[in-house]
């Protein structure tokens, strides 16, 4: 790729002329021109500028191994030459996919111990839709079918995904949703808390999912979906108290409790599964992003015995799967992933280690900082809220797209981390090391000097 510093401005038309981008305002984008990235070393990405910048977010919540390893590529290449696609629909299987599964099953907590595998997250939770609706029918409850949900939590943006997940903006294109699905407020306590002390907070909104469940009917109520910690709704770690409350109305009520760990799973909280670091016992799993470090496209759903075992005893066809469920190269790259974070020991590495010096370090350099709110995360994922007067906990008048502007500034500065509204997002690449912690917190607060200045001015 000779002179491609020269190539940006043919690339973005390019672009702009055919490629309409998911979550964008395309039509905005094509005035200012995409950027472009070309490639990736480790924790860092390079635009076709020349730009080197830290990639605080390890790409969309998924690189968790880093850029450039070596391990993953060779089990693309050495599977593609093998045997680069077959299915798992007409009682076939190939050995990737069958190792995989186990090595799955051996992280994952409690009975979760069979595998199904899809695409995206989006799709792993459309099979939870149809796997927890199907279970209750084989339970002689088919009336027991509706699943709650959480308002702004995020579960992928197919139909399925989009209707459980609680964005408002979602759900307005594309009406109308699937039915039988409700929503709950979700546990953002700086946000939402009020006067009330974190802890009455937490009992408020997991009673919540009673008082929904009790006005549903609990006879009818098929499962509690949610985040272990939210993550594309900014980071939301909810009060310590909340996920065991949540837990016992699942049991009291008989209703399956679904964790999305499709940000949580593989390490991010320094535990193989965000369930483990917050001590929720769910009955299945949603996976996704950093089971293959996204190096190829592949999600699960983890399936404790319960549902499993009424699935394989109910005499019939599972009618639902996708054409490259368990993909051979896509779940031998997960194979290597896994393998390679055992070698390196890189859960307890974020356990004990790089994620809670980044939490340190984080407040450490940015909580003295006259817009950040409160810091909030667990291991190596964090969120900060943007505050027009963190004292008064008063907001940015909408007008004022405070986190855009933090974003940009970011974006020019060598860093990327991500806006959600008014909170800054990070999760950087499971493998970042101290001195890119350092560089991390202190880009990230020269940029937001940078921000106060820009609205200082506007
Ligand atoms: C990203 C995400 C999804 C959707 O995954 P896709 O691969 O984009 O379909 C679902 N749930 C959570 C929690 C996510 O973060």
């Amino acid at each position: 790729m000779a002179a491609e510093n020269n190539n940006t401005q043919a690339w973005q038309a390019l672009d702009a002329k055919h490629h309409l981008h998911p979550f964008t305002d395309t039509g905005a984008l094509n005035q200012k021109g995409a950027r472009v990235i070309t490639k990736a070393e480790g924790v860092y990405l390079w635009d076709s500028e020349g730009q080197k910048m830290l990639d605080g977010m390890a790409g969309l919540w998924c690189v968790n191994m880093g850029y450039g390893r070596q391990e993953l590529i060779d089990a693309a290449y050495e599977q593609m030459k093998t045997l680069p696609f077959y299915n798992t629909f007409f009682q076939t299987t190939h050995l990737p996919v069958a190792k995989l599964a186990q090595a799955i099953a051996d992280v994952t907590p409690g009975d979760l111990n069979r595998i199904f595998f899809a695409n995206s997250g989006s799709e792993a939770i459309d099979t939870i839709i149809r796997m927890v609706r199907t279970y209750w029918v084989t339970q002689g409850k088919p009336y027991k079918n509706t699943l709650i949900g959480r308002e702004n939590g995020y579960h992928g943006s197919t139909l399925g995904g989009a209707s459980l997940g609680g964005m408002s903006g979602m759900h307005k294109q594309g009406m109308p949703m699937v039915g039988g699905i409700e929503h709950i407020r979700q546990p953002y306590w700086y946000g939402e808390g009020g006067d009330m002390t974190e802890e009455a907070f937490g009992l408020a909104c997991a009673k919540a999912l009673e008082e929904r469940i009790l006005q549903v009917g609990p006879d009818n109520v098929a499962a509690f979906i949610g985040e272990p910690i939210q993550g594309a709704g900014g980071v939301i770690v909810p009060p310590a108290n909340y996920w065991a409350e949540i837990q016992k109305i699942c049991k009291k009520y008989d209703i399956l409790l679904v964790t999305d760990e499709v940000i949580c799973g593989f390490g991010r909280t320094g535990s193989w599964f965000g369930s483990q670091t917050l001590g929720i016992e769910p009955d299945l799993i949603s996976m996704a992003k950093g089971l293959s470090s996204g190096y190829l496209p592949i999600s699960a759903v983890a399936v404790g015995d319960r549902v499993a075992d009424a699935l394989e005893t109910m005499g019939e066809d599972f009618n639902h799967g996708f054409t490259y469920s368990g993909h051979p190269a896509a779940a031998a790259v997960a194979l290597a992933n896994i393998e390679l974070m055992k070698k390196e020991n890189i859960v307890e590495y974020v356990a004990k280690d790089i994620g809670p010096y980044l939490q340190k370090k984080l407040r450490e350099t940015l909580q003295d900082h006259p817009l950040v709110g409160t810091i909030d995360g667990v291991g190596l994922i964090a969120g900060f809220a943007l505050m027009k007067d963190k004292t008064t906990k008063e907001q940015f008048p909408s007008d004022i797209d405070v986190g855009y502007i933090c974003r940009e500034h970011c974006f020019n500065n060598g860093l990327i981390i991500r806006a959600v509204g008014s909170r800054m997002v990070m999760s950087p690449p499971l493998v970042i090391t101290h001195a890119e912690v350092d560089e991390l917190c202190e880009k990230t607060k020269y940029c937001l000097d940078l921000t106060l200045e820009s609205i200082n001015q506007l």
